[in-house]
């Protein structure tokens, strides 16, 4: 039989279909979890004596109506005068009202239990549009400490209460997935005390995300994941992998313009032992923006290649793909290399046949090469540039493949090793700490839009070749957008100076315009965040980023990373429009200060979850419903620790993997 938590909520309750409907969309979902999922934002106090309420509180009383003050003008306030069973005096106060429907509500010498905000005034206490008016006999439901639910349009919160009450009362004792030894050891709460726990807030702290009940909830969460994340390693682990060594026949005939450094053969040799051994590489390269992964990524792919199998690089987006595939193919003219986009359907068959009978060597793309239909003769190495960008999902889906196991990750973002361990499980880490030599730090300047002359004027006088992020490609919610500023510049500079960028180009004229302005045909390239990442030109030295204030603090370390990468001093224009949030000027400021990556990413960690950031995924990482990866370290370890000390069955996995899905949305990978 369905657990009780995962059958529909409405075979419990008894409500309206019209309200069923509102209750589902509120949460999310039609089955009691759901709805037990659904946490109080805040609490709301309602006292019941007269002669002791706090203002921010609301006050119940029992009323008899003994008088109606319908004033002259509508402008005044209408007032019913309600006297309780004591004899004290209490004014309801409406303004904007509809006298007819007031004196039908509260007749005269009718007897009401009312509750509202109320105001202690010269003329006595007042209770201004009371949110409750119920039967006289009503008065004891609506004392005391109440929780305060997010709502959608026509819900109430009267009602959220009464539904989720009504679940509580008929909830079974659930039989809790961690020992009882286990909850001592970590001070947790039980899961059904936690539940109950959440829906009835004492305090306002009752509800804030770091209470013990929502802590043993996020708990939970984090331990499916961990259990997940340790599934796929076993099964991963359990086979053997080839073992490919390096026999420098074709690596040889790789031409460098320059020497790899110390850090970056380093980081090849970890590889190289990796996939020498036939235990699968989970190996992550972290090294900051323009330290020089790319070329450790494709030596390794060579190395596969030398053994006779294939290689596969999954990239963010479709420029830094078509980047990959020109740079690659440059310095290998002989070995075959494919490129598979996701908007790029029409040539795709042809290139499954290739792919399939091993002809492709190398395949690079977007994640159109996650699709089904894309199959190996015999994949040997799977990199993920820009990995961050990506879910375990995808991740998986590419560990999958042809059965490859080898995986090498790369990432600009340092990642926290418990938010290695929470998305991953367990992943190796090669660092690159130190640039190529000779580069100069970047400098960054912080500037309003209203000189924006003065920038023109400056840039005029140099000849550098220049990205101009813009948040948008059509103008909204009053964010310059690429258009827009495209032609302002074509104006101050010449037309053909200055051209366009965005991702939903057609990859051809993406590659056009890309290869234009890295050949040094324009000047000005204006773009959206599509070449956030990855983008390698290094004779453009000079990055304005419009909105700064707008951007979070790893994008925008992100951006800036696009120059830099040449032996010219480089430039960021931090370009702000007003009003900027007092978090944002706090990024604007760390932004000028430093260029340390790792600084910049704890930071970010820090102001993280400021509303006024564009887009969603930050720092990439999809965070988890309940927590958060980036800040819970602590419930991420204990998760690790319960996950790895209790043997769940496989029905107990898959319950509790069903408690944190949501309909459209998995929760866990
Ligand atoms: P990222 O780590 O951000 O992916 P890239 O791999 O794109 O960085 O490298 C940035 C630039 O540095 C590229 O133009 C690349 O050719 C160059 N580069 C990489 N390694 C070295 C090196 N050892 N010496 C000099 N330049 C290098
Ligand atoms: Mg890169």
């Amino acid at each position: 039989m369905t657990h009780f938590l995962l059958q529909p909520f409405e075979n419990f309750v008894k409500i309206s279909s019209f309200t069923g409907k509102l209750i589902k969309k509120c949460c999310s979902g039609d089955r009691v979890i759901d709805l037990l999922f659904h946490f109080p934002s805040s609490v709301q106090n309602r006292s019941g004596n007269i002669n002791d309420f706090s203002e921010k509180d609301k006050l119940t009383v029992t009323l008899k109506i003994v008088d109606h003050m319908a004033p002259r003008s509508p402008k005044y306030p209408y007032k019913i005068i309600g006297q309780t069973p004591n004899g004290d005096f209490v004014t309801i106060v409406y303004f904007n009202y509809n006298a007819v429907l007031i004196r039908k509500t509260l007749p005269f010498e009718g007897v009401f239990t009312v509750s509202g905000t109320a105001k202690k005034t010269a003329d006595g206490i007042q209770i201004t549009h009371p949110d409750v008016i119920a039967a006289p006999n009503m008065q004891k439901y609506y004392i005391g400490i109440e929780p305060i639910y997010p709502l959608v349009s026509k819900l109430t919160n009267r009602t959220m209460i009464y539904v989720i009450k009504s679940l509580l009362q008929v909830m079974p004792d659930i039989n809790d997935l961690i020992p009882e030894k286990l909850l001592k050891e970590y001070e947790l709460m039980t899961f059904s005390n936690a539940i109950r726990t959440v829906h009835n807030p004492k305090i306002p702290a009752d509800v804030l995300i770091s209470s013990k009940a929502r802590e043993r909830i996020a708990i939970d969460e984090l331990l499916i994941n961990q259990i997940r994340l340790r599934q796929i390693r076993a099964s991963i682990s359990q086979q053997n992998t080839q073992s490919f060594t390096s026999k420098n026949t074709i690596i040889q005939s790789l031409q460098l313009p320059f020497q790899l450094t110390e850090d970056q053969l380093s980081c090849l040799d970890d590889i190289k032992r990796d996939l020498s051994s036939e235990i699968p590489m989970n190996r992550l390269i972290q090294g900051d923006v323009g330290s020089g992964k790319t070329i450790i990524a494709f030596i390794s792919m060579l190395v596969v290649l030398e053994n006779g199998a294939q290689a596969a690089m999954l990239v963010p987006t479709e420029i830094l793909a078509l980047q990959h595939f020109t740079n690659i193919k440059k310095m290998l003219p002989k070995i075959k290399i494919d490129i598979m986009l996701a908007s790029n359907r029409s040539s795709r068959a042809k290139q499954i046949d290739l792919l399939k009978s091993g002809e492709t060597q190398i395949l690079i793309g977007t994640h159109a090469i996650l699709e089904d239909n894309i199959e190996f003769k015999n994949l040997g190495l799977a990199v993920i540039d820009e990995q961050h960008r990506f879910g375990v999902m995808q991740r998986l889906a590419l560990i999958k493949k042809s059965h490859c196991q080898n995986i090498l990750a790369m990432s600009a973002t340092p990642i926290p090793r418990t938010l290695l361990l929470g998305c991953y499980g367990d992943l190796d880490v090669s660092s690159i700490k130190t640039k190529p030599q000779g580069r100069k730090p970047i400098e960054t300047v912080v500037i309003g839009v209203s000189k924006i002359e003065d920038l023109i004027e400056r840039l005029k006088k140099v000849d550098s070749q220049v990205y101009w992020v813009c948040p948008v490609i059509e103008e909204s919610e009053n964010l310059t957008d690429i258009n827009t500023r495209c032609d302002y510049l074509s104006k101050q500079f010449s037309t053909k100076d200055v051209a366009i960028l965005h991702g939903k180009m057609k990859p051809k004229e993406k590659d056009e315009i890309m290869s234009r302005f890295k050949n040094g045909e324009f000047r000005i390239l204006v773009s959206t965040t599509v070449i956030e990442v990855g983008v390698d030109i290094p004779s453009a030295n000079v990055i304005v980023i419009e909105h700064a204030e707008r951007f979070g603090l790893a994008q925008l370390h992100q951006l800036r990373g696009r120059v830099g990468r040449g032996s010219d001093q480089s430039y960021c224009i931090l370009l702000y429009h007003n009003p900027v949030s007092t978090v944002g000027k706090q990024r604007l400021q760390l932004m000028k200060s430093t260029t340390d990556g790792f600084l910049i990413s704890e930071e970010d960690l820090k102001l993280r979850g400021a509303g006024d950031i564009l887009g969603k995924e930050q720092s990439g990482f999809q965070s988890l419903r309940f927590s958060d990866f980036a800040s819970n370290d602590q419930l991420i370890q204990i998760a690790d620790k319960i996950s790895s000390s209790i043997e769940l069955d496989s029905d107990n996995i898959t319950f509790l993997y069903k408690l944190f899905s949501r309909i459209h949305e998995d929760v866990v990978a």
